[in-house]
This record gives structure tokens, sequence and C-alpha cells, in this order.
């Protein structure tokens, strides 16, 4: 019998609505506050700066199932279903019993998982009226996605991208302006938050925090322009669920149901997608699948970070937010992994890893392009050097199966692929880059500044 490789749904099967897991998670996330009153805020607050569905789906603790728009669905059938893939290459590789899966977001015209979420945003934008949309970007993927998305549903699009991560992925934002956005690399002149950061400090190489908080002033200070943002918050989540709930039914297809599920970890939405719908089985106790978030051991909010209130942004504009963060003030080194340097984790992950129904994992540098380049030589992709993280945690986990015998299934999510990060494999297979680490003193100055709203 031959094997079979890859699974994909028909189109008529792909997921109708989307999982939110906040109606069935035993304890919610705490609500985000108004950094001034500490008051929670209402999805009306919210709607200032989001567009207005999002900032509902933001707040809903009630509805477990949201249906997809049927636009929305009309542009996801341009690449879905995404594949989900049997590495028997890579499992042979490594000599392990485990049965090696992943779930193949990079093949859609942007790359990574980031269009699952961009185009919903941008449908919601455009029927409530609004004509522009701007974002941040840090390495680039948010922004690509978000270009696409607004072409697509017609809206103008301005995307603020980290000043290192344009110099680092040059070709980014030359397809951001391919599909019309105007990129601005941040901090910029252009705004009073980026001038007073340029103030302080000339070279700063900048963060998804001077980007954000650039674009919350714009969205702002433009009339009919939204916010919208592409990873950390719970709407983003919802939206990624997409992933996991086309991956449940691939494992139907192959007769495996994952009894580990990892991803790499941002600001959680590619985790949060694969993961949710598997872990809405844990909660009904069904079943035990453990979930496992790879962060870079040079921006470790999930394993080392304090649970706090903490501003999304590195200038305060955005409202506070309960997560493990290491301080919006936490610069992370420039590692190549750009889209995993943001200083906190989401609210819902963050709770679920106060209730222990996932946990983190740290991985350094050179171990995430060791695992990507042999991920590379036997399944033929070139990942992400996020998604790197991700495979890296997996050939862990494969390894100590090896050690024990065990035949686990293991699922996890390819986010994207690597062709516009060549510099960043080209500078690993020179041997040029190395590893970071990061103090338990800096991280502690960064996280001792923030207010103690939540006491231990
Ligand atoms: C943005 C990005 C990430 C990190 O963001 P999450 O919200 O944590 O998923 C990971 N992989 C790729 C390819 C990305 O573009």
């Amino acid at each position: 019998m031959t094997k079979q490789k890859k699974y994909l749904l028909p189109e008529n099967e792909i997921p109708t609505q989307w999982y939110n897991i906040m109606a069935d998670m035993p304890n919610k996330p705490l609500p985000p506050i108004h950094p001034q009153t500490h008051k929670p805020l209402t999805w009306q607050d919210l709607a200032h700066i989001f567009p207005e569905e999002c900032s509902k789906q933001e707040l809903d603790m009630e509805h477990e199932w949201i249906d997809i728009p049927e636009e929305v669905l009309d542009k996801y059938r341009f690449y879905r279903s995404t594949p989900l893939v049997r590495a028997y290459e890579l499992e042979k590789a490594l000599g392990t019993p485990a049965h090696i899966y992943f779930k193949n977001e990079s093949v859609n015209p942007l790359g990574s998982h980031k269009i699952n979420s961009a185009l919903p945003q941008c449908y919601y934008a455009k029927q409530e009226g609004t004509t522009n949309v701007t974002t941040e970007t840090g390495a680039g993927q948010w922004g690509m996605a978000l270009s696409y998305a607004a072409k697509i549903f017609g809206l103008e699009c301005a995307v603020y991208q980290v000043k290192i991560t344009m110099q680092q992925k040059p070709y980014r934002s030359s397809v951001m302006r391919t599909f019309g956005a105007a990129v601005t690399g941040s901090p910029s002149m252009s705004t009073r938050a980026g001038k007073d950061i340029i103030t302080k400090d000339p070279l700063h190489p900048g963060s998804l925090g001077t980007a954000i908080s650039e674009a919350v002033e714009l969205a702002t200070t433009t009339p009919h322009c939204k916010y919208v943002l592409g990873s950390v918050l719970n709407h983003v989540g919802l939206h990624q669920t997409i992933i996991g709930l086309e991956a449940e039914k691939q494992m139907q297809m192959a007769g495996e149901y994952p009894d580990t599920v990892i991803a790499c970890f941002g600001g959680g939405s590619n985790f949060g997608g694969i993961a949710f719908p598997f872990m809405r089985h844990n909660i009904s106790g069904e079943r035990h699948t453990e979930f496992i978030a790879a962060e870079p051991n040079s921006c470790p909010k999930l394993t080392r970070g304090k649970f706090q209130y903490d501003f999304g942004d590195e200038a305060g504009y955005t409202p506070l937010l309960p997560m493990f963060t290491l301080g919006h003030q936490f610069k992370p080194s420039n590692i190549h992994a750009g889209g995993l340097r943001y200083h906190g984790a989401g609210m819902i992950v963050s709770q679920l890893i106060k209730d222990k129904m996932m946990h983190g994992v740290d991985i350094p540098q050179l171990e995430s392009f060791e695992s990507g380049m042999l991920f590379a030589r036997t399944e033929g992709i070139i990942p992400a050097p996020e998604s790197c993280h991700a495979i890296a945690a997996t050939i862990r986990e494969a390894k100590k199966c090896k050690e024990t015998g065990e035949q686990k299934v293991i699922l996890f999510c390819l986010s994207g692929h690597g062709l516009i990060d060549m510099p960043s494999y080209e500078q690993f297979i020179s041997g040029d880059l190395q590893n970071y680490t990061v103090s338990d003193e800096e991280i502690e100055r960064n996280v001792s500044e923030l207010e103690p709203i939540i006491k231990e």
C-alpha cells in the first residue's frame, strides 16, 4: 500500500464557523482595562480604533461558534483548504517512532497564516464604512497579508514596518507596495509618537511597540481609518481557528488524533489557531493532548515573563492587557524570527498557561535554524524563521519518543515559508548567526516598572 503523504479537504468541507474558546474556558481571561481609570473596556470603547465586529468578537465569552461571512469564505477558497502533511522523511531522518504531521499554512499568495485574519478584518471594516486601514508589521508578513486583503476588499492601507526588519527583509515592503499599500519605516518622523522616540534615541532600530504606537496614532487622527492587528488579540486567534478546525477533519482522514500540538509563538495567533479547536476536547475531558508553544529564548515571555497588566505597545497608547509580559519597554535582540519579538502573550493564552492547559518552551536561535535546515532537506520546504521554532520543539519531542519508544502523534503548524527570509539562512549557513540570551536582571528591570495592578 502506498503511504498517503498529504490530506486535503474538498472546498465544500472547509469549516464555515470559527471556534471561540473563550465560551468554553473554565476561567475566563481578565478583561482589558483603561490605563487611567482601570475600568474594564466595553466593545464600544474598543470600536474607537478597531472595526466594530472585531471589537465585539474580542470580548465575546458567550458564542462558542461564530459564522464566517460568505464573502470571507469566498476569499478563503482562493487558497484553502491547506494541506495536512505527514513528515515521513523528517521522521526517518530522526529515527523516531513518532508520527509527525504538519499543517502547511505557507501555501497562499503571501506565504504565512496571517491572511486568515487579514481577510475577515478588512471585510468587516469595509462593511462598516471604513475607507482606510492602518497597522504595524514586524517581519512584514502581517503587512503583506493586510495589503492583499485591503486591496481585495477595496480599502486603502498604510503600514508602519519595524525599521530593522525593513532592512533584514527588503522584499516584504515591495510585496506590500505591489498590493498598493503605503509603507513607512518605524520609528518615523510622520507621527508624534515616532518623533518622540527618535528624539530620545536617534538610532532606535524600531520594534513592534514603536510601529503599533504610530499606527494607532494615525488611526485615531484620521477619519474613517481603523487600526487592525495581526496577532495578540482574541479576535485574531478566533479567525485563525480555521487552521485547527481543518486540521481536525484532516487528522480524521488520516485516522489519527494528536497527542501533542505545537506552534511557534509571537503573539499567539498561529498557536491559538491550530491549538484551540483541539483544546476544546481537553476542556470537555475527552482528550488529553499536550499543547506546546515555542518561543525564542531571547524573548521568553511565556516561560520567564510576569503575569501583569501591560500595554500592548511601547508608547502606551493601547489599553492595558492582562498577560505574561517582559514589560512593554523590553527590547528583544535582533533575531531573524522577527515575528516572535513581541513582548507579551495574548490574554487567552496567558490564562491558559496559568491554568496549566498548555506550556511554553524556549528555543535558541541556532537550534531553530538547524531544525529548519533539517526540515528543508527532508521535507523540501524552507520554513519561515518563526516556524523553525515550532519545528525545533517538534524535533525535541520526536527525539524523546525515540528514547522512550513511544509512538506519539505530533502535529505542528508550519506558519509560513522562508523564501523571503533567505538572507537569514545565508547568514546561518555562513556561520554568522549567534544565540542570544536575556538575563534575569534585564527581565526584572523591565517588569518592575509595570504598575502592580494584579496583586499576587
Ligand atoms: C507573524 C508570524 C508568526 C508569529 O505570530 P503569531 O501571532 O504568534 O502566530 C509566526 N510565524 C509566521 C510565519 C508569522 O508570519
